[in-house]
């Protein structure tokens, strides 16, 4: 029996038509004030639109995820989507061998363009700035002088 672990040749990708593919559930945070609004996109998808879908939630999540009181979600989304994608980076390279999908029409062949990796992305300024100012209120040197 197949595991969910396993690529599947059979399945093809929902974005563009390529095999192997894995499913996917990546989530994304906006956090504003007292509210949370988590996005959902989920298929079974290509090592390169997996990856892409993935890098995007997270980059979404990085800019909008903190500007409320549950931001704890968001380390916790971000996490869930970095184990997701883990099984991503697995698979090897889409291969259209099959001939078209009619499902993904004028994207087959087309995988989602990968982008930047998140750890090279410019929203983890959102975090670190909005951290700084944090600590900067906390502990600044306000604290010091009474
Ligand atoms: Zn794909």
């Amino acid at each position: 029996m197949k595991t969910p672990e396993e690529p599947d040749w059979l399945q093809t990708c929902d974005h563009c038509g390529g095999a192997p593919t894995a499913f996917g559930t990546f989530k994304s945070s906006t956090v504003i004030l007292i509210g949370v609004s988590v996005g959902t996109q989920l298929g079974d998808f290509c090592r390169d639109c997996g990856i892409a879908i993935y890098r995007s939630a997270q980059k979404q999540s990085l800019v909008a995820g903190w500007w409320g009181l549950p931001f704890l979600a968001t380390p916790i989304v971000m996490t869930q989507n970095k184990r997701q994608a883990e099984r991503f980076l697995r698979l090897p390279p889409p291969s259209y061998d099959d001939g078209p999908v009619p499902e993904v029409g004028e994207r087959f062949g087309r995988p989602l363009p990968m982008g930047e990796p998140v750890s090279r992305s410019p929203a983890l300024i959102v975090p670190i700035v909005l951290g700084l100012l944090i600590l900067g209120f906390c502990c600044g040197p306000l604290d010091f002088y009474p």
